[in-house]
């Protein structure tokens, strides 16, 4: 896809370059979905201007500033490799209008070289471009070295001060790329981490993006977020956008089952999410899961509980789609679940009627990592083991009101009224069908709902 989308940019002749994430991806061989283009000489009238004979553009805004534009060209073949528009950019540079380091704004101007471009970048692998008509590399800062090394420069000095989010951005880039931090770096984030409880909460978490994908959800869902925890906890930039864990670091749990102390109990898990591939949703539940231990250890409160209700404001603060926060909510709510005893097809299907598929499977994945950070013995893999597949065997079997074989009217046929003893009974024909299927049946039902009027 990438190739296709490069040789259409440079038919258009603007002697365009592929730059940033795109480029430290191309070197590592690994797919890059949204490639973005720098276009030299022009401002952003003349980048529209050059574009507009192409296909439609629209302005690209971050928070309040054009940084450029979405192409959606006419080329119908290109649109569907492209579907959420190429963006492309004027050159630009950081203007100061204060006395302070973080008093500047990025400006386009059509005399900034490429290689001034990359100079406002984060880290130097994401400083790269490659000029699409000849092929060359402009490396200004010695990328290409760092990313052989897999190790994370800065281009300046003061990158994590003048954006303090380029900090969590950094850690994203070791959870998904398995680099290292160099001492260098690890001195400048440690420095600079209190910077970070300024930065806007959509930024961290979910808020730009529709999906929740913001820098916080990129690490989790690389392939080492453990390894960026522990440096986000020991950088002192986890407690900045995440207070909750002050309370979580260096708790002791002291149980056989747990020797560990809670913050890394929560990073295991969290490892363990990623390890299993799991989705979003459940690796932020394995980050949040436990953070009321604290607390209902000290109240006696359920920790679950407390657990739902502080990832519901975490992930409200850090603005991530109410979907998802509240599928978290649950995650977190619902996973303190018991294996004991027996798991036959009834506890299958109370636990689907609690939960439903998607998220009883979503709780055995969240189940099975934390499983895997604690010392259990093998019968609660099996259990567990057990649990999944009495799930997908019980699936359709009827679990919800709406698969019940009788609705409120027949009730009311029968002699119901509406109101509050309808929905009761109602409630009460589908706990008989949970514990046997087989009476979900019209006759059955209705002679059981008469029984209960009489
Ligand atoms: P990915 O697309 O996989 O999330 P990326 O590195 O491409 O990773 P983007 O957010 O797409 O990240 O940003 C594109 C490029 O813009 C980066 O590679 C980097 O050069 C630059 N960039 C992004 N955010 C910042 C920032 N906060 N400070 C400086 N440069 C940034
Ligand atoms: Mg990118």
């Amino acid at each position: 896809m990438s190739t296709e989308i490069r040789r259409y940019v440079r038919s258009l002749g603007l002697d365009a370059y592929v730059v940033g994430g795109a480029v430290r991806d191309e070197l590592l061989g690994i797919e890059h979905a949204d490639e973005d283009f720098l276009v030299p000489g022009v401002d952003h009238a003349g980048l529209r201007a050059a574009l507009e004979p192409h296909g439609a553009v629209e302005d690209m805004e971050v928070h309040g500033q054009l940084v450029g534009v979405r192409f959606y060209p006419r080329d119908r073949a290109i649109r569907a490799l492209a579907p959420a528009g190429i963006e492309l950019t004027p050159p630009r540079k950081e203007r100061s209008v204060g006395p302070g380091h973080r008093d500047f704004e990025i400006v386009a101007d059509p005399t900034v070289s490429i290689a001034d471009d990359m100079a406002r970048r984060d880290f130097t692998v994401n400083a790269m471009a490659r000029r699409l008509e000849t092929g060359e590399l402009v490396d200004p800062f010695g990328g290409l070295e760092h990313l052989e090394r897999r190790e994370l420069h800065t281009v300046g000095r003061d990158s994590f001060r003048e954006d303090p989010l380029r900090i969590l951005r950094g850690l994203r880039l070791l959870s998904q790329l398995s680099f290292t931090l160099t001492d260098e770096t690890l001195g400048q984030m440690r420095a600079e981490a209190p910077g970070l409880r300024h930065v806007s909460a959509e930024r961290i978490g979910g808020g730009l993006a529709a999906d929740g994908m913001g820098e916080l959800s990129k690490l989790l869902l690389g392939t080492q977020p453990a390894k960026a925890l522990r440096l986000a906890r020991d950088t002192g930039a986890l407690v900045q956008f995440l207070p909750e864990y002050e309370a979580a670091i260096g708790y002791e749990l002291r149980t056989e089952r747990q020797p560990a102390p809670l913050d890394e109990h929560l990073f295991e898990v969290v490892q363990s999410t990623a390890d299993a591939e799991d989705e979003l949703s459940v690796r932020l539940a394995a980050l949040l899961h436990d953070l009321g231990k604290p607390d209902a250890d000290r109240s006696g409160e359920d920790h679950a509980q407390l657990g739902a209700v502080i990832a519901g404001r975490v992930l409200r603060r850090l603005r991530y789609p109410n979907a998802l926060r509240q599928e978290v909510a649950r995650l977190v709510g619902g996973h303190a679940f018991h294996l004991d005893g027996t798991i036959d097809g009834l506890f299958a299907r109370r636990f689907l009627a609690s939960h439903g598929i998607e998220r009883a499977r979503r709780l055995v994945a969240h189940k099975r990592a934390d499983l895997a950070a604690k010392v259990v013995e093998p019968w609660e893999h099996e259990h567990l083991a057990v649990l999944e597949r009495r799930l997908e065997e019980e699936r359709d079997s009827p679990h919800r009101l709406a698969q019940l074989a009788v609705d409120g009217n027949d009730l009311i046929e029968v002699g119901y009224r509406e109101g509050p003893a309808l929905g009761e009974e109602l409630a009460r024909l589908l706990d008989i069908v949970i514990d046997d299927p087989v009476a979900n049946d019209r006759a059955t039902l209705l002679e059981e709902a008469r029984r209960c009027l009489a």
